[in-house]
């Protein structure tokens, strides 16, 4: 995948982020293996700058600020700055680059990864939202023009890298490993006082907030189970999790035979990410490595559905298809937001994505037209909730039967 100065050229959408700065603490580690050929931010130009000070992109774009925002001098005369979608859309498709790295939180990612597919490119996948939202189209998409979509996320990257041990046909089901989260042992009742601050306490992960509150809910997983859906290709009765505290196991295949292969490393993003900037090669990088000359535990214990309800909505999602997945991606994204701004409390996030997902309008097969109309109005939607008026809480049945 490298090009004829041997190094791999990446574009580096979200590059201010936790996965942007993961990626580039690896380019800086390995020079002579990586280059950076675009980055791009939403506001944070400042960051944005510095990173372009130091790894000379030919472009940099920004989405959430204009040029007259900016002071004149503010970026190197070396790289190009553009603002706004189209500039990012075009940016992701560049012709000079050998793998884009899709790392926007949320469904803005969708725009990136759309155009990088489209463009038929190599996709190093971390941007989760966008599978949830859009799926089937999506790997649809990239069947026809030949992208390649590697998964970045850690589970999904360790699923990837275990099914090369079988063939597709060989395979009985993944087993996606959680953390459990910061609340994991915390009993039903005391869930309803959970702090932003207290949320925002990954044991095992350093994040950007979103997922960091996700993972809290175990919404997180619930993406998950829907992204391993269409990046697999698999049914939801193929897919399990169980919880695993330690992290380390990052998800396993469980083949027809019964034999099961696991990923193991310690919880380190760079990781993932290099494997899928080397991919199929495996290169020494400067992710940590297990110890075993000291003592390692690793537990797994089930997922508890009825404290973490998100869970459940993840896997009637995944059943489902169609537009569930785009609204409650969206509705879910507002609800972190709202509680993140002391608007909503936390058990009222996965009520407010059960109460937004019943009101709306399927489709089983909705045009990417239809996903984006959809994820507007349940961002709408979320926004008037009223934690009061609604009494959905546990996942009902009624949307299994539409
Ligand atoms: P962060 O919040 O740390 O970073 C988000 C990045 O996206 C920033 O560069 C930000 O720019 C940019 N951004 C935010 N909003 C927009 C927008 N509307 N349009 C364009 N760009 C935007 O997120 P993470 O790095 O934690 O996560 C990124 C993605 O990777 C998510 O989808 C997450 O689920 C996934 N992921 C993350 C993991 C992790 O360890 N962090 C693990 C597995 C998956 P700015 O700084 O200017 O706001
Ligand atoms: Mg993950």
């Amino acid at each position: 995948m490298a090009s004829k100065s041997g190094k791999t050229r990446i574009v580096l959408l979200g590059a201010t982020g936790s996965i942007g700065t993961s990626c580039l603490d690896i380019v800086r580690a390995c020079p002579e293996l990586f280059e950076i050929v675009a980055v791009t931010a939403h506001s944070s130009w400042q960051h944005l700058a510095k990173i372009c000070e130091e790894f000379r992109p030919q472009t940099a774009v920004l989405t959430g600020v204009t040029e007259k925002e900016l002071p004149g001098n503010a970026f190197p005369n070396k790289t190009q700055l553009a603002f706004g979608t189209d500039a990012l859309k075009i940016t992701s498709a560049n012709s000079e680059a050998d793998i884009v790295i899709s790392a926007i939180v949320g469904s803005a990612g969708l725009h990136g990864t759309w155009a990088a597919v489209e463009a038929g490119k190599t996709v190093g996948l971390a941007n989760k939202e966008t599978l949830v939202a859009a799926g089937p189209l999506v790997m649809s998409l990239a069947k026809a023009t030949g992208s390649q979509i590697i998964p970045v996320d850690s589970e999904h990257s360790a699923i990837f890298q275990a099914l090369e041990c079988g063939h597709c046909s060989e395979l009985a089901k993944v087993i996606l490993t959680a953390s459990g989260g910061p609340f994991r042992t915390w009993p039903k009742e005391q869930l309803q006082h959970v702090s932003i601050e207290d949320a925002l306490t990954h044991p095992n992960w350093n994040m950007g907030p979103k997922i960091t509150i996700d993972s809290a809910t175990m919404m997180n997983k619930a993406l998950e189970v829907i992204e391993a859906r269409w990046l697999f290709d698999l049914r939801e009765d193929q897919i399990s999790v169980v919880v695993h505290p330690q992290s380390i196991v990052h998800s396993m295949v469980e083949f027809v035979d019964g034999s099961v292969m696991a990923q193991l490393s310690p919880p380190d993003m760079k990781l993932p990410i290099q494997y899928a900037l080397t991919w199929p090669e495996r290169k020494p990088g400067i992710s940590p490595k297990l110890d075993f000359q000291s003592a390692i535990t690793l537990n797994f214990e089930p997922p508890d559905l009825e404290r973490f309800p998100a869970l459940g909505l993840g896997f009637e999602v995944a059943s489902r298809g169609g537009t569930c997945g785009s609204v409650l991606n969206a509705a879910n994204e507002i609800a972190v937001e709202q509680f993140l701004k002391s608007k909503l409390s936390f058990t009222d996030i996965p009520r407010l994505c059960r109460s937004i997902l019943d009101a709306h309008h399927y489709e089983s097969e909705p045009t990417l037209e239809t996903v984006v109309r959809l994820d507007t109005w349940a961002r709408q939607e979320a926004r008037s909730w009223n934690p009061l008026s609604s009494h959905h809480s546990a996942p009902s049945l009624t949307l299994r039967t539409c």
